[in-house]
């Protein structure tokens, strides 16, 4: 897959360089490209802002370097365009499994008070938001789709990390974990999982996963 990342901040972008994305973009597993809105920008100042029509407080985006640099994407054309919003719908884990199997992404951060209307309506064919919160900049928001998506790569993931069987396959939150020491604390790790009995360990992770969910999130339990 190839994910293509524009932004006014291109440093931001240095935490994918690193743990399980770092290693698959150098496998080659997957490739991620900063395209840098800035460098697009036909103003002698390379501004890429401007005061909002009709008034209001702070600045927006202007569509022409946006536009230039999206179009001048390879394949921008069939490329799946998502525009990180607060408006648009809230990134869910059915969401991240669909958009992992598109072939080229194009992610637009927008930053300020966001951007001009138009380029929403000339190129991009989803809003995602990542919760019902505002950050400064779409960022960490296209980091979060990049890093969730990745996930269902191949390639992406060792042999010792799935996908799978996680918080949100089945609509369940995933059951509790524990590791070496058997106690610690005084907190004794539960019986069954050191029983060798793989039925039954797999039995106890099942009803503790619905308890989890019911207590904690009941709407996915009625989904
Ligand atoms: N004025 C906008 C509004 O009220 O909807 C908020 C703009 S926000 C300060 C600046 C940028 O951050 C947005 O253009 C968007 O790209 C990004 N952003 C902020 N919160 C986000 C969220 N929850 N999900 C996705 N992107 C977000």
């Amino acid at each position: 897959m190839k994910i293509d990342i524009l932004t006014l901040f291109p440093e931001m972008f240095s935490a994918l360089k690193t743990s399980l994305i770092g290693k698959a973009t150098s496998k080659k597993a997957l490739e991620i490209n900063i395209i840098d809105i800035r460098d697009y920008s036909k103003d002698k100042h390379k501004k890429c802002d401007d005061y909002p029509f009709g008034g209001g407080v702070g600045m927006l985006m202007t569509p022409q370097p946006i536009y230039d640099a999206i179009t001048s994407i390879d394949g921008y054309e069939d490329a799946y365009k998502i525009y990180m919003s607060p408006k648009g719908k809230t990134l869910v884990q059915s969401k991240v499994k669909q958009l992992s199997k598109k072939e080229h992404l194009i992610l637009l951060c927008g930053h300020y008070e966001g951007i001009d209307e138009r380029i929403i309506e000339l190129l991009i064919d989803e809003e995602i938001s990542i919760g019902d919160y505002v950050l400064t900049g779409g960022e960490i928001p296209a980091m979060a789709v990049v890093d969730s998506v990745a996930r269902y790569i191949p390639g992406v993931l060792g042999k010792l990390e799935s996908a799978e069987d996680e918080s949100f396959s089945n609509d369940l939150l995933e059951y509790p974990q524990y590791t070496r020491p058997q106690e610690f604390m005084g907190l004794k790790v539960p019986e069954v999982l050191v029983s060798g009995n793989h039925e039954l360990v797999d039995k106890w992770r099942k009803e503790q996963s619905k308890i989890v969910t019911k207590k904690r999130r009941p709407d996915l339990i009625k989904k």
